[in-house]
């Protein structure tokens, strides 16, 4: 992945800008994560909260959870998540692949998360680490 990566939502009122390398590149085929995305997985890239700025500020939603998705107000679109309630995790997001403007293969996922919900069309991501539920850590 090139060392500074923009991004943005559809319609642009929020823009970021990443540097560094990601800690991880996460494929998750969870519930919350379908849902969230209106897809069949989420693609996301982890890094630390230094790395990461943006153009304006977003609201976490009114949440008594610990998951914060922060989404653009105009749009929607899911831009990245954060995370108050995970111990060694609170200073990491995780920024939505699907937001970068990066080439067509300038990002590859590295772990796979709750395999056991894989859609059964969807074959398993080649090269990435597997685990049925969630990693104990990255
Ligand atoms: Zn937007
Ligand atoms: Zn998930």
């Amino acid at each position: 992945m090139p060392n500074t990566i923009t991004g943005s939502c559809v319609c642009e009122k929020v823009r970021y800008e990443l540097t560094g390398s990601p800690i991880t590149n996460i494929i998750c085929h969870c519930d919350t994560c379908r849902k969230i995305t209106g897809s069949v997985f989420m693609a996301n890239s982890a890094y630390t909260r230094e790395t990461f700025s943006k153009s304006t500020t977003i609201s976490p939603p009114d949440s008594r959870n610990t998951i914060h998705r922060h989404f653009c107000s105009n749009c929607g679109s899911p831009v990245y998540t954060t995370s108050t309630g995970t111990p060694g995790y609170e200073n990491m997001l995780t920024v939505t692949a699907g937001t970068m403007d990066i080439g067509n293969n300038s990002w590859k996922p590295s772990l796979e998360v709750f395999c056991m919900r894989r859609r059964g069309f969807l074959n398993p991501f080649e090269g990435t680490d597997k685990h049925e539920k969630s990693p104990e850590s990255f």
